[in-house]
C-alpha cells in the first residue's frame, strides 16, 4: 500500500497591491546589507563548493547568542530545520506533541515524517497553560513536543512555565520562537545548550529575509550532531551563508523595524476594537481576528475584492470564523482597516 500523503501546505499567491497574508516584513533589509552582500558576492569562489559546517555563520549567530558554535545548526528556512528534527527524534512508531491551534506545518511535517500527532487544545483565548503541557505530556509520552513562542496563528505568548512543563519528561522539547523578536521576552537560546530543548529561529520574519530561505536551530550539541548526520551534504549554498552572516550586521536596524511594526501592530488592534469584529492581543508581527456579523470566507473575498489579502483559517478547526492579518506597511495597514470598514458595513449575513 502506497503511504498516504498529506495535501501541500501552501497560502495561494494571488496578485493584489496590499499583501499581509504569510507574515513576511513590509520593508527589506536595510542598503548597507545589499551593498555589503555584493561585494561577499564579488569574493565567492564559485567552482567550490561552500563550507559544509557553514562555520562563519554559526560563528557569527553563536556569539549572537552567547553560546557554542556546537549549539547552533542552521538550515534552508526553519521548516527544515523541523524536518530534520523529526528525521532524528521522530518517524514511524514515534510520536509528537502539539496544542492547537498552533503552526499547522508542525503537524504536516509530522505526518510526512510518519510521525503520529498527539494533538491537545489551548485554553480560553487560545492560552496554553503549564497543566495543559503537563497533563498532556504525561498523557502522551511523546517523543517530541512542539511549543510556538510566540504562538501562529494567534499571536498568544505563553508564560515561560509551560517550557518547564515540557521539559519536566523525557521528550524533545521544539520551541518555534519565528516570531521571538516581535513579543517581550528574551529567546530561549541561552538555555539550550543544556537540556532536552531545541530553540528554532528565522530570518523569514524580522530579519526581513523570506526570500533567503534561512533559518537555524539552538540546542544541545548531540541534538545538532544528529542534525549534521541527517542533512544532505554541501545543503547550505554559499550565498546562503554570506547572506546570513552579512545581516547580522544590521542588527539596530532589525531591532527599529521590529519596533515600528510592534507600534504599528498596536495601531491596528486598537482599530480593529472599533470595528464589529473579536481581535485577540499579538506578541508577533500579525493579529487573529474573528468578523462578528458576517462570516470570514465572505470577508476574505471583500478584501481580495479591494486588493487586500489575508489568511482565512476558518478551515482550520478551533479557529471558526477567524481570519489572520499581518502587520504591514502604515499605508498597508489603513487599506486595509479601511476596506475592512466596507466590507463589514456592505452588510451581509452570516
Ligand atoms: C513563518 C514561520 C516559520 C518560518 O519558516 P521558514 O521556513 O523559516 O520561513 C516558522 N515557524 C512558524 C511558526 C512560522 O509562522
Amino acid at each position: 500500500m502506497k503511504p498516504s500523503i498529506p495535501p501541500r501546505y501552501h497560502s495561494p499567491q494571488i496578485a493584489v497591491d496590499v499583501r499581509l497574508n504569510t507574515n513576511e516584513s513590509p520593508w527589506p533589509p536595510p542598503q548597507g546589507f545589499s551593498e555589503r552582500l555584493a561585494t561577499e558576492m564579488s569574493r565567492i569562489q564559485w567552482n567550490r563548493y561552500p563550507d559544509r559546517e557553514a562555520v562563519a555563520l554559526r560563528e557569527a549567530l553563536a556569539a549572537r547568542h552567547g553560546i557554542d558554535v556546537s549549539n547552533v545548526f542552521c538550515s534552508n528556512g526553519s521548516n527544515e530545520s523541523i524536518q530534520l528534527l523529526l528525521a532524528a527524534y521522530g518517524g514511524p512508531g514515534r510520536s509528537a506533541t502539539v496544542f492547537s491551534p498552533t503552526y499547522a506545518l508542525h503537524s504536516h511535517l509530522c505526518r510526512l515524517s510518519g510521525t503520529a500527532v498527539e494533538e491537545h487544545w489551548r485554553g480560553d483565548d487560545f492560552a496554553l497553560t503549564a497543566n495543559i503541557v503537563k497533563s498532556a505530556a504525561s498523557a502522551d509520552k511523546a517523543d517530541v513536543i512542539f511549543l510556538s513562542m510566540p504562538n501562529n496563528p494567534t499571536g498568544t505568548m505563553d508564560d515561560p512555565s509551560v517550557v518547564d512543563a515540557a521539559l519536566s519528561g523525557r521528550s524533545l522539547v521544539v520551541v518555534d520562537e519565528a516570531y521571538g523578536e516581535f513579543g517581550s521576552l528574551p529567546s530561549l537560546a541561552s538555555r539550550a545548550s543544556a537540556e532536552n530543548l531545541a530553540v528554532v529561529r528565522t530570518f523569514s520574519k524580522a530579519w526581513a529575509m523570506a526570500g533567503l530561505r534561512l533559518g537555524y536551530t539552538v540546542a544541545g550539541s548531540s541534538v545538532v550532531s544528529e542534525m549534521f548526520e541527517r542533512a544532505l551534504p554541501y545543503h547550505l549554498d554559499v550565498v546562503k551563508q554570506a547572506a546570513g552572516h552579512a545581516a547580522l550586521a544590521f542588527e539596530d536596524e532589525m531591532q527599529d523595524r521590529v519596533a515600528k511594526i510592534r507600534r504599528e501592530r498596536e495601531r491596528v488592534l486598537a482599530a480593529l476594537r472599533e470595528l464589529a469584529v473579536t481581535a485577540w492581543d499579538s506578541a508577533a508581527n500579525f493579529v487573529l481576528f474573528r468578523p462578528a456579523t458576517i462570516d470570514a470566507v465572505s470577508v476574505w473575498n471583500g478584501l481580495v475584492e479591494r486588493s487586500v489579502l489575508v489568511r482565512d483559517l476558518s478551515g482550520q478547526e478551533g479557529l471558526v470564523d477567524c481570519l489572520r492579518v499581518t502587520i504591514g506597511a502604515p499605508a498597508e495597514n489603513d487599506r486595509f482597516l479601511g476596506a475592512l470598514a466596507e466590507v463589514l458595513a456592505s452588510g451581509g449575513e452570516r
